[in-house]
């Protein structure tokens, strides 16, 4: 083996090592004890700033936000009045994400204990239609269910415990945990493992956040490659677009920092590599993908989209290239440097953007568009994932752009045999040439689109909640990334200067800790668990203690 070889498999067994041994409580043990106890709750005397600017929007704070959530159910639990809500809200959730097979019998019982006015922990803060509308359905054991008693039950909260709760200690610990979160990170936080990718402006690591142990992707923005190639306004974009979008089809951005020489976004690490590559290189011989397989896909990029078009974002880059998949098989959306986001009152843009072969007619137009150009591309995805070739090219064939174009605008598709009707009408549908009748977004949803006839087996409340298996697990021992020599280097910029306007830029950029995602990570990796700690016999901890 060469020195390259061996370097390959050097990076790939401390990658495997970490990432096999991250799920759950094992994390803890990956941990870097010195990072580990720089994440410590201040005293609540340090925190007077941080407790006038925290958002205590009741959204946000007691619903949205993963930590702010919890302690806001573990005040109403320390509450008796609120002790009937807050059991229902936690059964509700344990609803949502139980098999179905279990489904009929929490449902019962939510019913029995909450519905019925002659049980001692009714809730007669739920409408009656509401009530009604459950007990006639419950049978049914649609995801959705609880959906209507659940916000009746938030606006009850809100009404009656939110005084009580930004009164409370638990408030206060919240207040801690905001102050930590804010706290800068940098580079030094990060271990950084194997090359995963390269990209335009850098490359893309593996990396593990020191202080959890949870490992992330780490795509390097080099700065002066950014300023001679004028991608600063995409970089920003993407990070901005990141950080506001929170589904489980989109990756998600953790941290946004900056070192001497890059820009960092840290993001969910999909290990599983990209669609691309699972279409051509897993079996060179039988390339793309049976119908179910495709179907499974195209149904959670669908999910991806449906999010990115309700906060407003045209993605604009879909292709099976940027479709990542995680450890379980489950797909993300990944690379929105070409997003943009539609401003309030402006339902339109312009601009060509894309990849040659995805990009709709009315883009290539130069007219303007929305999120119509998404479906398009998706047709042109879902397309090649079953035909293992783009609808507008010859296997093999080199053909130029403008030849392209020629075939999106003019040409009709056509199928190859093996197509089912149903696939061939969903790609006709999404390839549509004209905006109008194509099939997508309508009435701020993709109701349409799921209904067609290729969905009929698929059940989508199960897909949405994460609980649908996937058709193929990626191999954990596998590495679905290129090999350290064949990644490719890049050469350096030359004649670039950074000044200090540069330095603003970075300094708008480098945000540092996501809320949302890092919550989560410090509710799943144990960290918060460690952190919240009261005192005993209902007196308050010293950190609360004023
Ligand atoms: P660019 O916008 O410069 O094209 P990408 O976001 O596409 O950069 O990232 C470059 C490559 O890095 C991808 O093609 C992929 O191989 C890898 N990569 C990107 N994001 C992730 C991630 N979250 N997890 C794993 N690999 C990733
Ligand atoms: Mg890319
Ligand atoms: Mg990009």
């Amino acid at each position: 083996m060469d020195i390259g070889g061996l370097e390959t498999v050097v990076a790939n067994s401390a990658y495997v090592s970490a990432r096999g041994s991250i799920d759950g409580a094992a994390a803890a043990t990956m941990r870097d004890k010195k990072y580990r106890s720089k994440l410590n709750l201040p005293h609540i005397r340090q925190c007077e700033q941080m407790k006038t600017i925290v958002d205590t929007s009741f959204d946000s704070m007691c619903v949205r936000q993963p930590i702010g959530k919890r302690l806001f159910q573990q005040y109403l639990e320390s509450e008796a009045d609120y002790k009937n809500p807050v059991d229902l809200w936690k059964d509700i959730e344990d609803y949502i994400v139980a098999q179905e097979n279990d489904r009929a019998k929490k449902a019962q019982k939510i019913v029995n204990k909450y519905y019925e006015s002659s049980s001692k922990n009714f809730c007669d803060f739920l409408g009656d239609k509401a009530v009604s509308r459950v007990k006639e359905d419950f049978k049914n054991i649609r995801g959705d269910l609880f959906k209507e008693s659940e916000q009746q039950l938030l606006v009850h909260l809100e009404a009656k415990a939110l005084t009580g709760f930004k009164d409370s200690m638990y408030f206060l610990r919240y207040v801690q945990f905001k102050w930590l979160e804010s706290q800068p990170v940098a580079e030094d936080w990060f271990m950084d493992f194997r090359v995963l990718g390269k990209g335009g402006f850098g490359e893309v690591h593996a990396c593990q956040m020191k202080a959890t142990g949870k490992m992330y992707a780490n795509k390097k923005l080099n700065k002066k490659r950014l300023k001679k190639r004028k991608g600063y306004d995409g970089a920003i974009i993407e990070k901005r677009i990141l950080a506001k979008v929170h589904s489980r089809f989109i990756v998600t951005l953790a941290y946004a920092f900056q070192t001497k020489t890059d820009l960092c976004l840290v993001m969910t690490i999909m290990n599983g590599g990209d669609l691309r590559f699972h279409m051509y290189n897993v079996d060179e011989k039988n390339p793309g993908f049976n119908e179910t397989r495709a179907c499974y896909y195209t149904a959670q990029i669908i999910c991806g989209l449906e999010h990115l078009h309700q906060h407003r974002i045209v993605y604009r880059d879909l292709k099976p290239e940027n479709v990542l998949l995680d450890d379980a098989g489950h797909v993300r959306l990944s690379d929105l440097g070409l997003a943009v986001e539609l401003p309030p009152g402006k339902d339109k843009t312009q601009g060509y953007a894309g990849t040659p072969g995805f990009m709709a007619p009315e883009l290539l137009q130069k007219k303007e568009y929305d999120y119509t150009v998404d479906y398009f591309t998706l047709g042109v995805t879902l397309y090649e994932m079953v035909a293992a070739k783009g609808p507008f090219r010859c296997r093999g064939e080199q053909v130029d752009n403008n030849e392209v174009t020629r075939r999106i605008l003019n040409d009709p598709v056509s199928y190859p045999p093996t197509f089912s009707q149903e696939l061939k009408d969903l790609c006709e549908g999404l390839m549509e040439k004209d905006p109008e009748k194509r099939l997508g977004f309508k009435n701020n949803e993709c109701a349409e689109l799921k209904n067609q006839s290729f969905f009929k087996e698929l059940n989508w409340g199960r897909l949405e909640a994460g609980m649908l298996p996937p058709p193929f697990v990626p191999d954990p021992k596998m590495v679905y990334a290129k090999d350290i020599d064949d990644v490719g280097a890049f050469s350096t910029v030359k004649g670039v200067v950074i000044d200090n306007k540069d330095d603003e830029f970075y300094t708008e950029f480098a945000t540092g800790n996501v809320p949302i995602p890092w919550q989560e990570e410090m509710i799943e990796t144990g960290v918060f668990g460690e952190l919240n700690i009261w005192g005993q016999n209902g007196k308050l901890p010293n950190d609360l203690d004023p």
